[in-house]
């Protein structure tokens, strides 16, 4: 019996001896950087000449490791390894299956500072946000075992007399996993296990500017105990391995988390069916956020502006529930503006590896030069604030930015930014707030900063958006707590986390049966 899940909790590093053991584990796995990592299918290692090099974004000269590349035919390979487990691996007892999730999570809470040095050198996060992302990885490891138990039982149906009916889940088959960078242990690890907790066979690509943590996180299952080919380990070009494993016949799920632009196409790609495919491809696609702190005129504005600053710079504003834009009420928006400017210039960027620094890098120069584009246009479109800087000569650094006075159409208040930058703009009256809260594509994540319990409850009736927060940050969803997932373009509203995600990755069988 499991005891029942809680999850796992930050680590306090005003403690100095944390502060000493995360410290030890940068100083390990900088000693590791530099390795080659093979793909795995079967279980088998296999090397490539083909690399992905994997680069630290703070240090843009120092190599974290390099990955061998898959290409079609290793993906392939990789598909056929995935469908022959499968024929075994289903029939595993779920309890088994879900033990071996518990062990994952016991060695990685084990070895929990290193996992997150790793995301310290790969991802560039700093300290708090590293030691985050793992706590959610062990968080989805645990939640997911549990929650495979109880589904397993099945759901109650009705039976009249004479027959006995029965109604319980079943696993689909072959699973693409397709994880982003941005949370490259906590999403990747959830998006992996969930398929195969619930009896499916997974495919992974992981993001090509963090596959060396992903490796790392296979070898766990493997010292976990999970069976070869159960999981299949292939980084490749999202363009050409991507869509070659998304088109394939054999794929029955694909779980992708990413960008809107990648996730409708492959959501249109996977509605295709291909020759020798007898069966329909279950999607979930988790996509990009535009992300809303919402001030009341009745509200208190110390809290209004540290919502707003976490929700916008926390991993350099790099999160699908970022807060990019903080809509205000006129009567308070001087004010709340004031305040947050005032936070943000104390705020301190670079690298890392200190744990001084609140910011680090923006994960690459493409990302560098795509933030810096759209600040050059908010400069235009409004006022700025403070911040508006980068520098991209060690490491892909960007200043904190406010740009104030936007229109609620203005191109920063509209698309997903994904760096340091937060765009403010007055609302006349509480409708009008929730009406430019709702005016873009996205319905991800979005707060709302109020005393007035009418607004509250107004809000909760019409903002839309998959994750709804109150006087608080709109980012920091824990799992099993907040089950996570948007609206509208940003996805198909799966809730990670939550109690019907893994139904999402099992179809369901009726069995009926006469006395
Ligand atoms: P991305 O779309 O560039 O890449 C995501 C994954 O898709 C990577 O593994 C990439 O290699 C792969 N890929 C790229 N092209 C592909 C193709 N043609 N076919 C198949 N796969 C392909 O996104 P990213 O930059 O890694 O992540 C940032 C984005 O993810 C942001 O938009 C963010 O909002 C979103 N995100 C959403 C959630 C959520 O839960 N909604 C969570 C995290 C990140």
């Amino acid at each position: 019996m499991l005891q029942p899940y809680k999850h796992e909790p930050f680590t306090d590093f005003t403690v100095e001896a944390n502060r000493k053991a995360f410290e030890e584990a940068l100083g390990l796995v900088e000693k590791e950087l530099g390795k080659e990592y093979p793909l795995i299918i079967n279980g088998e290692r296999v090397t490539t000449e083909d690399k992905i090099q994997s680069w630290n974004p703070a240090r843009k000269d120092q190599l974290v490791g390099s990955v061998s590349k898959a290409n079609q035919d290793l993906a392939e390979k990789a598909i056929q390894s995935a469908d022959e487990a499968f024929q075994t691996w289903r029939n595993v007892n779920p309890e088994e299956r879900a033990n071996i999730l518990v062990k994952a999570a016991a060695i990685i809470r084990r070895r929990k500072h290193e996992f997150s040095a790793w995301l310290v050198h790969e991802a560039g996060k700093p300290w708090k946000e590293a030691d985050a992302d793992t706590a959610e990885a062990i968080d989805f490891l645990e939640y997911y075992a549990r929650q495979m138990i109880e589904l397993n039982r099945g759901k109650e149906i009705l039976s009249r007399p004479g027959e006995q009916n029965r109604y319980f889940y079943t696993p689909m088959g072959v699973t693409v996993t397709i994880s982003p960078w941005n949370f490259a242990l906590a999403i990747m690890v959830g998006t992996a296990v969930a398929p195969i907790v619930t009896g499916n066979t997974v495919v992974l690509k992981p993001a090509s500017t963090t596959p060396v943590v992903a490796a790392k996180f296979v070898e766990v299952l493997e010292d976990a105990g999970l069976p070869k080919g159960v999981i299949n380990y292939v980084p490749g070009s999202g363009a050409e391995v991507g869509d070659y494993l998304v088109d394939h016949p054999k794929t029955s799920l694909i779980t992708f988390t990413g960008s809107k632009d990648v996730g409708v196409r492959l959501y249109e790609r996977a509605a295709v069916v291909r020759p020798g495919q007898n069966h329909l491809k279950r999607v979930i696609v988790e996509m990009g956020g535009k992300d809303t702190v919402v001030v009341d005129r009745d509200a208190d504005l110390d809290l209004a502006a540290e919502s707003i600053l976490v929700s916008a710079f926390g991993f350099s504003g790099q999160k699908c529930s970022a807060g990019s834009r903080a809509v205000i009420h006129k009567d308070v928006y001087d004010e709340v503006l004031e305040k947050t400017v005032a936070l943000a210039k104390n705020l301190t960027v670079g690298d890392p590896t200190n744990r001084d620094n609140y910011m680090g890098p923006v994960i690459d120069e493409k990302a560098f030069e795509k933030i810096m584009s759209y600040i050059e246009i908010g400069k235009k479109e409004g006022r700025l604030m403070t911040g508006g800087e980068g520098d991209s000569s060690t490491g892909f650094f960007i200043q904190p930015t406010i740009i104030a006075d936007l229109d609620p159409e203005a191109v920063i208040m509209q698309e997903e930014i994904f760096g340091p930058v937060v765009a403010f703009s007055k609302a006349n009256d509480f409708d009008h707030a929730l009406e430019i809260a709702n005016n873009t594509e996205y319905g991800l994540t979005g707060a709302v900063i109020t005393r007035n319990r009418a607004h509250t409850e107004q809000a909760k009736r019409e903002f839309h958006v998959g994750n709804l927060y109150f006087n608080r940050n709109c980012t920091g969803a824990i799992v099993g707590y907040h089950p996570f997932g948007g609206f509208k373009m940003s996805g198909t509203d799966s809730k990670a986390g939550g109690p019907d995600y893994l139904a999402l990755h099992m179809q369901a069988k009726t069995v009926s049966e006469m006395y």
